[in-house]
C-alpha cells in the first residue's frame, strides 16, 4: 500500500449502499417530522429486491466490487481519508441495518451523526475511553446510573483517569468552581479535562441537571480546545428532551429502554457532531461494540412506533400519578409532573417538554410495608428496567441500589420506602385500579 496516489480520487462503481440518493426530508418546502421519517430514511427498497423493509444483512463481511474500491474503503475505516467509511467492509465497522439506525437515530436529537452499540454501557465505556488519556480527568454530574458511576470511579481510575463530580442542579456559581477544581486536579496529575458527562434526569432521584448553566460554565472555563459535554437522555429522550438544543454535544442512550421499548433487547447509541463521532467510530472500530444486524432490525421496528408508545405512556403516568397524589397511604411522589422546587421547575420548563412516565412513589411505611405494595400488583410486573410496553415496579434501596452505602442511599433519598415505577402502555383506568388494589393491601 505505498502508493496512495488515488487517496483521493473517487472510485467508479460504489459498493450499492442501502441508502436512497438523494435522501427525500422535505414536503412541499417542510422539513418532515422524525415520526414520518422513521418508515423509509436511509432505506431505499428498490436496493433491495424491493422489500418494503429492511432485509436482516446476516453477514460478518461484504465484497468488493474492485481493489481499488476495497483500499477505498480501507482508508476511510482507518481514517487516511475523513468522513468514515464510503463502503461496507466488515461487520465489527458497519453493516446496513446499523447505517439505517444510526441514520435515524441521529434526526431524533438533530445530530449530525450517530453511532449504535450493543448496550447502553457499552456506548458509555467507548466514549469515555475514547476521551481520555492518563492523567486526564472526567466531570460528571450525580447521581449517575450506578454501573456508569462505577465505570468511571473504578475502571478509568485504573488507566490514570480521575474525577470531579457535582450534584445534578448544581447552579452556574457552583458549576464554575466544579470547572476551576477540575482544571487544578488535571493540571497536577499533568492531564487535561477531556468530558464533562451528564445524566438528566437522575435515576432514581430525578433531579435535573441544568445543562445550559453546565454549558456556560464550561465555555467560560476552557479554551477553544473545550471538552465536550455528553449526556445520558436515556429517560426523557428522544421524546421530551433534546439535549444538543441546550449545549449538550454527545447524546446518550440505553436504547434497551423506551427507545426499543418492548423490553426484548440490549443496545445503546451515541449522537452528535462528527467531529465527536469520528474518534469514538475509530475504537468501536477497533473494540468492537456496534450492535448486531438483529438488533439493529429490531430497533428500526421500535422507533416507527417510538412517538406513539412514549406519548400513550406519558399521558398514562399523568393519571396514575393525578391518583396517587392524594391517597393516604402515599407519602409522596418523584415525578416531573409535580416538582415541588423552583430552580428544578426552571430547567425543567427549559429543558423538558414531557414528565416522563417513570417516576419513584413513597409508601407510607418502610420495607414491609414496600414490599406489600409491590408483592400484592397485578398488571404490573416486578423488574428492574424501564420504558418497555407494560409497567415495571421495584425497591431501589433493595435491588438496584442494595450495594450503595448507607450514607449515599440517605444523602441522595434513596428511602426504603421508595418503590420505582416505569408506566406503560396499558388502558389507564386499569393501571389505576391495580394500584388502587395494591394500596389497599398495604
Ligand atoms: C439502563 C441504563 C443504562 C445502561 O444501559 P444498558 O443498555 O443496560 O447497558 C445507562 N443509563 C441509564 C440512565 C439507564 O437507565
Amino acid at each position: 500500500m505505498a502508493d496512495n496516489s488515488d487517496a483521493f480520487e473517487p472510485v467508479d462503481t460504489p459498493t450499492p449502499r442501502r441508502k436512497p440518493k438523494p435522501e427525500v426530508t422535505t414536503i412541499a418546502g417542510r422539513e418532515m417530522k422524525p415520526s414520518t421519517l422513521m418508515m423509509g430514511h436511509g432505506y431505499d427498497p428498490m436496493l433491495s429486491e424491493g422489500s418494503l423493509k429492511p432485509p436482516i444483512f446476516q453477514t460478518s463481511t461484504f465484497a468488493f466490487e474492485n481493489s481499488a474500491a476495497g483500499k477505498r474503503h480501507f482508508e476511510g475505516i482507518t481514517g487516511k481519508r475523513p468522513g468514515g467509511a464510503e463502503g461496507l467492509v466488515y461487520s465489527r465497522f458497519n453493516g446496513p441495518n446499523q447505517e439505517i439506525l444510526e441514520d435515524r437515530l441521529a434526526i431524533w436529537d438533530g445530530a449530525e451523526d450517530a453511532l449504535a452499540f450493543s448496550s447502553g454501557m457499552t456506548a458509555i465505556a467507548v466514549l469515555m475511553l475514547a476521551a481520555c488519556n492518563a492523567g486526564d480527568v472526567i466531570v460528571h454530574s450525580g447521581p449517575l446510573y450506578a454501573a456508569s458511576e462505577g465505570f468511571v470511579a473504578k475502571v478509568m481510575a485504573k488507566y490514570g483517569v480521575t474525577y470531579v463530580d457535582f450534584p445534578a442542579g448544581a447552579t452556574r456559581e457552583e458549576l464554575d468552581a466544579v470547572m476551576e477544581k477540575a482544571k487544578a486536579q488535571a493540571a497536577s496529575q499533568g492531564g487535561e479535562v477531556q468530558l464533562v458527562y451528564l445524566e438528566s434526569p437522575a435515576n432514581p432521584t430525578n433531579a435535573l441537571v441544568d445543562v445550559e448553566a453546565v454549558r456556560d460554565a464550561r465555555d467560560a472555563a476552557f479554551g477553544p480546545d473545550m471538552p465536550p459535554i455528553a449526556i445520558d437522555n436515556t429517560f426523557l429522550g428522544p421524546l421530551w428532551q433534546r439535549p444538543l438544543d441546550h449545549g449538550a454535544d454527545i447524546v446518550v442512550y440505553s436504547l434497551t429502554k423506551y427507545v426499543g421499548g418492548h423490553s426484548d433487547l440490549v443496545a445503546g447509541s451515541l449522537a452528535g457532531a462528527k467531529r465527536w463521532m469520528d474518534p469514538i467510530r475509530a475504537l468501536r472500530n477497533t473494540m468492537g461494540g456496534i450492535c448486531d444486524p438483529n438488533t439493529a432490525w429490531m430497533l428500526l421496528r421500535s422507533l416507527e412506533t417510538v412517538e406513539l408508545r412514549m406519548q400513550r405512556a406519558g399521558e398514562n403516568a399523568a393519571k396514575v400519578c393525578a391518583f396517587l397524589k392524594d391517597h393516604p397511604k402515599v407519602e409522596g411522589l418523584g415525578y416531573l409532573g409535580f416538582i415541588d422546587d423552583p430552580r428544578q421547575q426552571d430547567i425543567y420548563d427549559r429543558h423538558c417538554s414531557g414528565a416522563g412516565s417513570t417516576f419513584s412513589v413513597f409508601i407510607k411505611g418502610g420495607e414491609a410495608e414496600a414490599f406489600r405494595f409491590l408483592d400484592s400488583m397485578k398488571i404490573a410486573k416486578l423488574a428492574v428496567s424501564l420504558g418497555g410496553t407494560e409497567t415495571l415496579a421495584s425497591l431501589p434501596a433493595a435491588m438496584t441500589h442494595l450495594s450503595v452505602p448507607d450514607e449515599r442511599k440517605a444523602q441522595l433519598g434513596i428511602t426504603d420506602n421508595l418503590v420505582r415505577i416505569s408506566i406503560g402502555i396499558e388502558d389507564p383506568d386499569d393501571l389505576i385500579a391495580d394500584f388502587e388494589q395494591a394500596l389497599a393491601q398495604v
